[in-house]
């Protein structure tokens, strides 16, 4: 079976190039890129859409095992596919924890049988994600996790995070970390400021993230490993990773796509809907995670996809649980706030979604040459859509983005030369 991806422009995001041409998919692998003629079996047309490497999102929740209520790895991996997302790297806050070998095996054997997508889980620092236990990083490397993380939380105690920092070292792993001082976060739901004060919530301050930021930061420069900071939200946390950038330390910073576009006025609207973790700060905060990405302080964007049900987030704002789906908006976001105002050049743009966080978390780098395995997303950029909920793939139907108009979209999506996703057919099993 030959597919050829015709007549699109092809994307080389690091050499910055692109060029209108056919890719030529045989079996798993690209076979050609050029003009190929009329030799394939099926020709889709990509005429006016970009033709990238598979994008690779390094931050979701799909909440298997413990919550199939809330997402699986069958609905989350059909979510991505949606999204032009062909790789992703799970978080270990389910039931149980994936804090022993067995979990992640279970993870990785689901995900082979259910996902349709590439499914790579993390492992947590601490046991049951209790902050007062350490995990055993090298059997959890060693079954397959390829980073550690307590995501939802910050490791608290610096004699358990400074052992994990040495043991990622000494594995050649990076620790990825959520970074909120839980003392400061207390019971805030939102942003502290304006918002926070408008609707009686005690609010959760940008020093939480700066302080938590700091410190692993200094982590890192103490003992050489890699850190990876998650959904990087305040001026001050840009601020410092930039810094320690300057002076070599080896940190890469993540921004999701809700906030480097709106606001915490989205909760007077949204309500619960539109509560996450770190929240949504201000208009100052939003511009220093754009400047973050435009001038390479911001590695990565990731969706920090973490589906609930509708009846969790109908809670109200201080009952209802942190988080929103992102998997089947994120290139939408990106091109509308970022492409298409010109803040960010296509090759930047996808370049942090494909290659740099495929690096980070020590993936196969998803290439589009000759030889290469054929995972592949096809972006119609100029495809104007509203934000249907109904219509998604994940199982949380909701999202603060509801109505929403964007433009650009991912509109084919190929994983090891299977065709999962057409914009026109929906998810082809
Ligand atoms: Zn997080």
């Amino acid at each position: 079976m030959k597919t050829v991806i015709a007549n699109g422009w092809v994307v080389e995001p690091e050499a910055q190039s692109v060029v209108q041409t056919d890719v030529l998919i045989e079996d798993d692998r690209i076979v050609a890129v050029g003009d190929v003629g009329a030799v394939a079996d099926c020709r889709i047309d990509a005429t006016g859409c970009y033709v990238t490497p598979g994008l690779v999102d390094i931050h979701v929740h799909f909440r298997d095992p413990g919550f199939p209520e809330k997402e699986t790895i069958a609905s989350g991996a059909r979510a991505a596919a949606a999204g032009g997302i062909t790789s992703v790297v799970c978080m270990p806050n389910t039931y149980p924890t994936v804090d022993e070998p067995g979990v992640v095996e279970y993870v990785l054997r689901t995900a082979a049988e259910q996902g349709i997508v590439r499914v790579h889980t993390t492992a947590s620092i601490t046991k049951g994600l209790k902050g007062k236990e350490i995990t055993e990083m090298p059997a959890l490397a060693k079954a397959g996790a390829v980073t550690f993380t307590d995501d939802g939380k910050s490791v608290m105690d610096p004699v358990i995070l400074l052992e994990a920092f040495k043991w990622a070292a000494r594995l050649g792993l990076p620790i990825t970390s959520h970074c909120e001082d839980h003392n400061l976060v207390r019971a805030g739901a939102i942003n502290r400021g304006e918002v926070s004060k408008a609707l009686g919530d005690v609010g959760i301050p940008s020093l939480a993230e700066e302080l938590v930021v700091a410190r692993d930061i200094l982590f890192a420069e103490h003992t050489g490993a890699r850190l990876h900071l998650q959904h990087v939200t305040t001026a001050g946390g840009v601020q410092l990773i930039r810094e320690a950038k300057a002076r070599g330390v080896r940190v890469t910073g993540e921004a999701t796509p809700h906030h480097f576009s709106v606001t915490d006025q989205l909760v007077l609207t949204q309500g619960a809907l539109a509560k996450v973790n770190p929240p949504l700060r201000t208009q100052a905060d939003v511009d220093a995670v754009v400047a973050g990405l435009q001038d390479g302080t911001l590695d990565v964007i990731a969706t920090d996809h973490a589906p609930h049900t509708w009846d969790e987030k109908q809670r109200g704002l201080q009952q209802a649980p942190f988080g929103f789906v992102g998997l089947e908006t994120s290139v939408g976001m990106t091109f509308t706030h970022l492409v298409h105002t010109g803040k960010l050049s296509v090759f930047d743009a996808i370049k942090k979604m494909t290659v740099v966080p495929a690096q980070i978390m020590g993936l196969p780098l998803p290439r589009l040459h000759p030889g290469a395995v054929a995972d592949i997303t096809v972006i119609n950029p100029n495809l104007e859509w509203e934000v249907d909920t109904a219509r998604f793939y994940t199982r949380a139907k909701h999202s603060p983005l509801a109505g929403t108009r964007l433009r650009g979209k991912a509109v084919q999506t190929f994983v090891g030369g299977r065709w999962i996703y057409s914009h026109e057919r929906g998810i082809l099993e």
